[in-house]
Formats: structure tokens, C-alpha cells, sequence
């Protein structure tokens, strides 16, 4: 009988196959089904020896391919056959083996599995109610973890010596809890402590959450230690408590996320598709932002939509996703505020000495736990845009988890990012490390948190770079720390190229595109500020074939918060200093000598960069219609503009002029300045014009598109192109997995040190 002769197969297996029960799952196959061998962890990732006959061999490999841990990511997976037998009468686990050169890859943290959750709940487990309930399928990793190969010593969890059941638990490969790293029980485990915010303990353990419960409805703000920071929480439902907290945070507008108790009071709050259901309930647990339900279909006592989200028209919402969480959603029965607590533009704060240092006028009581949180790791956020996947905030679950390249490195590239949004890239042979989103680099706490998760991530994966990429503005925190390292090749490249090289490496396009990249502001290769650019090129070059006609940032850096001084100056280009005689709103606004230095500041060009920037138009526009006076968060009029939208006009747009590769939109501000329709009708038109913009260029250029940068976060103007581009039948890309807006630079600048550096 051919096949009971016995075969041995070797199998590697590479990806985010370390820390997520891969080892346990294999052995408790092989088990089942017979087989000799054993598997261990190496840095490659894992390491399957498999001694049986041929038929149960391909019954074994097609089983570990199809059945992974809801965690493992494979990225390859090799088999090689051998003749030659050991012998081997059982399976068994071995010790991982480290050989140097670091190259598996460091999980993220995962929300809580079905079976944790299950357990949790029953009355008779042993970790009934227990806050810090996981397994080798979910649970804190990237977070708690100081070192690789991710074994327990080299985690936060070291200070937590495990009770002899945890521990049976841990060695036994049959356990759901086999090498669980941060295994432990309420014997022995982290433990709950609920203080007032003047340091005074309150309560203890399922004590702590009960208290905390009852305070935040009677409409207290508390801060509550998670998985990756802190959160400020305060209940949903209650304006006045919502108000109160902006109050305190000083953040007027921007939008809150609300952590729900399940999809079903999230569909009464919003218009909710089955992705974005999915999206809610994936492991990974985002943010997802999602439209608000209208108004007549709201059940109002359910949430302050105005007070969490006001003027937009999406909502962040998200599902509880630690066990800590799970437990206070159950008992509070309410949406919560759940918001990260940091100082406006600085980074999570992760400790609560920090917490109390800085934030201690703004909650009332903080529910702390004694495991530490080594690295802090932001919540993701994602939208659904015509029914694709878009990160727009890749951290916690998504990062720092490996992205794929579509080429090989030498040698090891670190991609520093841009400013705004930040996020650096670690990449080495075909994997690019992205780290979880920084922050804005404008202020000492985010640049130390930018250079800390530098150095972890380096630590982590003993990584000295070969070449260091940077952006090109001479500004920038990151290009000026670049501009300083001796021992690497230095790199810059313009941000708007890096934006485009992103999505090539996402898509792993390999051809020539047409690069429509529209964002806020970057450097352009002219020193002047560019962000309405389109680009033919590929991963070997560009060139700059077209970009808005540029205007005048009335005001400089001023003119990003006060958006009504970009209106005026688009007005002087239309009407010259007869602009001053409008009676219009904006003109309104300034006093008499106001408007007379902001001509000559216009005339002059004094501080008044000239720019092409998609992204300040919009800010234009919102100022113009009247809709945004002061701008409190990057993007703001983007949003509002999005929440106008209004489909019962999708037909309808504006004139403009396409000369030579310029887009000239003064026939559009005509339109708007003479025809005085109401806010909505202009939101809707305004950005329908954009995206017959990007056709009618497309249609000149006859390449795929690429659509990158920040101005492509906007739902509204991305479902107008792809309507557009389909009936049309042009091919196009789009960002999913990497954010389009500056927290996917980093990835685009890995591309440029592949094909413009040295590696
Ligand atoms: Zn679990
Ligand atoms: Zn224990
Ligand atoms: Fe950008």
C-alpha cells in the first residue's frame, strides 16, 4: 500500500505566526491526527517537522492552512519533503530556538476570543468576572512586550509570578492557555483599584467596577486604564456630561468615539451596512466611523449625537474589546465616551502618575491596574467606503504588525514619516514593520514618544538601519533628527512622491500610474507648498504633469485655524482689492484695518506662502458657506463639507478650467460667490467638481490612478470617483490597509530607499 509508506515533511512558516497559539494549534492537530514531528518557534516564525504517510501529511498541511488561529497572519509557508525517517512515535512542543537576526514578526494586541469571554461568564470558572481573562488567542501583546522572541520574562507580565494552576495551564500544549504569555488568574494576576483623582483608593476588584459604574451615571467623568493608554469615559446619553467633559478637555467640536454594548444599539444610532458590522466585530476591534442615523430615525434616547459628534456626519463607534472593558460596558448598560486621555495633540498617557500630573482637572476618579503598559498603542480608526475597508488611524490590532513589500531589501531601510500623524517604518527583507500611529510631532511630549517607539522597535528587532528615509521638509522634527545620523545613508523624498509610493507598495503596482495625491500641505521640490498635485510615475520616478493653481495662505500657519482668511484670499484673486467692498460673510468678519493689512499681506506675498493645496480648499470652502469659523482638529472642514453632502444632488457641479495640466477653480468660486445657494447644495457640488477634476485628467493621461493623501479620507468625495471611474471603466487604486492620509508615509519612503538608495 503506496500510502502507508511514512514521509517526513519540513514546514516554515513565516508572518504573525508567534504569540498567537499557533504552537498549541499544530500540536493539537498533529495529535488528532496521528502524526510524529514536532514544532517550534525560531526567528523565522514556526518550524514544523511532520513525520507520516502521504496522505495524512496533505490532510495535515491543508488543515494548519485552513484552520489558523483567528490571529495568524501567514505571509509564506514553505514544505520541503525528506525520505529520510527519524522516526518520530508522538508529537511535541520544543523550546524556541534563537539564532540571531530577528526576523518574526511581533504580534498586536487583540480583543477578547469568544471562548475567554464564555469562560468570563460562567459562574463556576475560575476567572468568573475576572478583568484580565486571555489565552494563546487573544490579549495584550506589542503593549506589554520589551523584547523578542515573545516569551514572558521579556513582557510586563515578568512581575507577575503565576499561580500553580495558571502555570499547569501554561505548560500543558493542550491548553487554550499553552505559552498564553500574559496567562494569570485573579490569584494571581493584575489587580483593579478604582481612586478619586486625588490619589485616594475607593474600591477593589469587581468592587472597583461596580463603584465606578454607579459614578459615571450619576455623570462623573472617570479615567479608565485599558490595554494601550488611558481613556477619559463618561456616559453617552447625557449632553450636559458630554458638554461638560469638551469643557474640561478644551476640545469644542472634535468628535468623541462611544463604545457601545453590542451592533444592535450601534444600529440604532447609525445607518449601519453588514462590512461595517463585520468591521465592528473583527478581532481587531476599530473605531469605525459610521453614519449617523437622520434624525427622524434616531432613537434620541439612546445618545447626544450632538454632543459627541457635532456638525459631522459620521460617528465613531466601537465594540468593547479588552475583558476590563466587556465587564464595565455590561454593568454600565449605556454607551460610554470612551476618548483617549492625553493632553490635546500629545500622545496617550500610558501611567497614572502621568495621568494625574496632567489631566487631573479633568476626570473625577481613575480606575487603574498594576500591569504595566510598556508601549502605548492608540485605538484604530476605519471607515467603509463604498463598501472597502479604509484605515485612517492604524494602530492598536493592525500595527505594529508587518506589512508585506512587493520587493526584497539588503539591507535594513527606517522610514521616518512626516509630521502630522506620524508613524515610522522599520522594513528588512520583504517586510516593512509599521509602527502604531504617533501623533503630530509639534510638541516635546509626541517628538519623545516618536523617538521611544523609534528605539523599542528597534530594540525589538535588534535593527540597525542601513539608510534612514526622511521627508523633505527642512522642518520636520524627523528630517532634522535624520539630517544628524552619520552612520547611514541619508534619504529624503518630496512627501507628495512618498504618498503615491505608499499606495504602489500597498497595491504592489508595479507599472506606470497617474498619481492624483491631494492632502493638507507638504514641501514640494520647488520649496513651495504643495498638496493638490498630479504625478505619472512609478516606483523608479516622477514627474509632476498637473496641480491646482496655487493661492495665497493669507496668514501663513495662521490661516490653518482661522479658514476664513483663505476664503478672503481666494476673493482677492477673484476681485482684487474690490473684494474689500463684498458684502459677504467672511468679508464681514474683519474689522476695516484688518482687511486692509490682509490685502498688503496678500499683495506682497508676506506671509502668504503660495500653495496648491486640496486640503486648504476645502478649508475655503467651509469658511465660505459659513459652515467652520475656527478650526479645532486637522480635517474638521473636510468632515463638515462630508456631512453635508447631500446625494439627491449628485448630478450636479461646478465650472472650472483645465489648462496644461493647471486646474484653475475660479469659475467655480464665481459660481458659489454669485449664485448664494444654501450650504449643503455647495458641499455636494463642490466635491463632485473634485472628482470630475481627477476623471477629466485621467481620461488626458489613459494610465490607472492612484489616489493618495489626506483629502481622500473624505467618503463622500471617494464614493464620487469610483461612481465616476466605473462607469467609466478606468482601472484605479485606492488606499485600504495603509492610511492615505501621513500616517502611511512611512511605508511610501521604504519604497524610495529600495529604489533610490542603496539597499
Ligand atoms: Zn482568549
Ligand atoms: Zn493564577
Ligand atoms: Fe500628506
Amino acid at each position: 500500500m503506496v500510502s502507508s509508506i511514512k514521509k517526513q515533511a519540513k514546514i516554515t512558516i513565516s508572518g504573525i505566526v508567534q504569540g498567537v497559539g499557533f504552537r498549541p494549534f499544530v500540536y493539537n492537530l498533529a495529535t488528532e491526527l496521528g502524526v510524529g514531528g514536532y514544532v517550534l518557534n525560531n526567528p523565522q516564525g514556526v518550524l514544523i517537522v511532520a513525520e507520516t504517510d502521504q496522505n495524512t501529511l496533505e490532510e495535515f498541511i491543508q488543515a494548519i492552512r485552513q484552520n489558523k488561529p483567528r490571529n495568524a497572519k501567514i505571509d509564506s509557508f514553505k514544505v520541503e519533503s525528506d525520505e529520510k525517517l527519524v522516526g518520530y512515535t508522538s508529537f511535541e512542543i520544543r523550546d524556541s530556538v534563537n539564532m540571531g537576526g530577528k526576523c518574526a514578526i511581533l504580534p498586536a494586541d487583540t480583543s477578547i476570543c469568544p471562548d475567554c469571554l464564555r469562560e468570563m461568564h460562567d459562574p463556576k470558572d475560575r476567572r468568573y468576572l475576572y478583568p484580565f481573562i486571555n489565552c494563546t488567542n487573544c490579549g495584550p501583546r506589542y503593549t506589554i512586550i520589551k523584547e523578542l522572541p515573545y516569551d514572558r520574562p521579556k513582557t510586563s507580565m515578568a512581575a507577575f509570578e503565576m499561580c500553580p494552576e495558571c502555570q499547569k495551564e501554561y505548560n500543558d500544549p493542550a491548553s487554550r492557555r499553552f505559552h498564553a504569555e500574559p496567562n494569570s488568574c485573579p490569584h494571581c494576576g493584575p489587580k483593579l483599584t478604582l481612586y478619586r483623582s486625588n490619589g485616594t483608593p475607593l474600591a477593589e476588584g469587581a468592587k472597583a467596577i461596580e463603584t465606578l459604574c454607579k459614578l459615571i451615571k450619576k455623570g462623573h467623568i472617570v479615567a479608565v486604564k485599558g490595554i494601550g493608554g488611558f481613556h477619559l469615559v463618561c456616559d453617552a446619553t447625557k449632553n450636559r456630561v458630554v458638554m461638560e467633559l469638551r469643557e474640561r478637555k478644551k476640545r469644542p467640536t472634535k468628535p468623541f468615539a462611544v463604545m457601545f454594548r453590542s451592533v444592535f444599539e450601534i444600529g440604532k444610532c447609525t445607518e449601519l451596512s453588514p462590512i461595517e458590522e463585520a468591521t465592528i466585530l473583527s478581532p481587531e476591534r476599530p473605531i469605525v466611523l459610521i453614519s449617523k442615523r437622520r434624525p427622524h430615525r434616531l432613537e434620541k434616547f439612546l445618545i447626544s449625537c450632538d454632543g459627541v459628534a457635532p456638525k459631522v456626519g459620521t460617528m465613531g463607534v466601537f465594540l468593547p474589546y479588552s475583558p476590563l472593558h466587556s465587564l464595565l460596558m455590561e454593568q454600565a448598560k449605556i454607551p460610554l465616551v470612551f476618548t483617549s486621555a492625553n493632553l490635546s495633540g500629545e500622545p496617550l498617557i500610558r501611567d497614572s502618575k502621568e495621568l494625574c500630573e496632567k489631566l487631573s482637572c479633568v476626570f473625577d476618579y481613575y480606575l487603574d491596574h498594576d500591569r504595566e503598559i510598556l508601549n502605548p498603542c492608540d485605538d484604530s480608526v476605519v471607515t467603509i467606503q463604498n463598501n472597502k475597508f479604509q484605515v485612517i488611524r492604524r494602530a492598536r490590532g493592525y500595527a505594529p504588525s508587518n506589512v508585506l513589500l512587493p520587493f526584497e531589501l539588503e539591507e535594513g531601510v527606517l522610514a521616518l514619516g512626516a509630521q502630522q500623524k506620524s508613524t515610522l517604518a522599520l522594513a528588512f527583507g520583504s517586510n516593512a514593520i509599521l509602527s502604531p500611529h504617533i501623533g503630530d510631532l509639534d510638541n516635546p511630549s509626541s517628538e519623545s514618544y516618536f523617538h521611544q517607539t523609534r528605539e523599542v522597535l528597534q530594540g525589538i528587532y535588534e535593527f540597525i538601519p542601513k539608510v534612514i528615509v526622511s521627508d523633505k521638509h527642512p522642518d520636520y522634527e524627523s528630517t532634522r533628527w535624520a539630517l544628524k545620523q552619520k552612520d547611514s545613508q541619508v534619504l529624503q523624498v518630496q512627501h507628495h512622491y512618498a504618498h503615491m509610493l505608499s499606495l504602489l507598495s500597498e497595491h504592489k503596482v508595479k507599472e506606470k500610474i497617474l498619481g492624483v495625491i491631494w492632502d493638507g500641505t507638504g514641501y514640494g521640490d520647488d520649496g513651495r507648498i504643495w498638496g493638490g498635485e498630479f504625478f505619472l510615475g512609478d516606483f523608479h520616478g516622477y514627474e509632476r504633469v498637473g496641480h491646482f493653481k496655487e493661492f495665497r495662505l493669507l496668514g501663513g500657519e495662521s490661516a490653518i485655524k482661522e479658514p476664513k482668511k483663505l476664503a478672503l484670499s481666494l476673493m482677492f484673486d477673484l476681485y482684487g482689492k474690490e473684494a474689500l467692498n463684498l458684502k459677504h460673510p467672511v468679508v464681514n468678519s474683519f474689522s476695516h484695518d484688518e482687511l486692509e493689512t490682509l490685502y498688503k499681506m496678500y499683495q506682497k506675498g508676506i506671509n502668504s506662502p503660495l500653495s496648491s493645496s486640496v486640503g486648504r480648499l476645502f478649508d475655503a470652502m467651509a469658511a465660505m458657506i459659513g459652515v467652520v469659523d475656527r478650526v479645532t482638529f486637522e480635517g474638521e472642514c473636510g468632515m463638515v463639507l462630508e456631512g453635508l453632502y447631500n446625494p439627491d444632488f449628485e448630478a450636479e457641479r461646478y465650472p472650472y478650467l483645465l489648462q496644461e495640466g493647471v486646474v484653475d477653480i475660479h469659475p467655480m468660486l464665481l459660481a458659489i460667490l454669485e449664485e448664494g445657494e444654501e450650504a449643503s447644495l455647495v458641499a455636494t457640488k463642490f466635491i463632485n467638481t473634485l472628482a470630475h477634476i481627477a476623471l477629466e485628467v485621467a481620461r488626458i493621461h489613459r494610465l490607472p490612478v492612484g489616489f493618495s493623501g489626506g483629502v481622500f479620507q473624505n467618503r463622500e468625495l471617494c464614493t464620487k470617483i469610483e461612481r465616476l471611474f466605473q462607469n467609466e471603466g478606468l482601472p484605479y487604486y485606492m488606499h485600504e490597509k495603509i492610511p492615505c492620509n501621513d500616517g502611511g508615509i512611512a511605508l511610501g519612503q521604504v519604497a524610495f530607499a529600495k529604489f533610490h538608495g542603496k539597499v
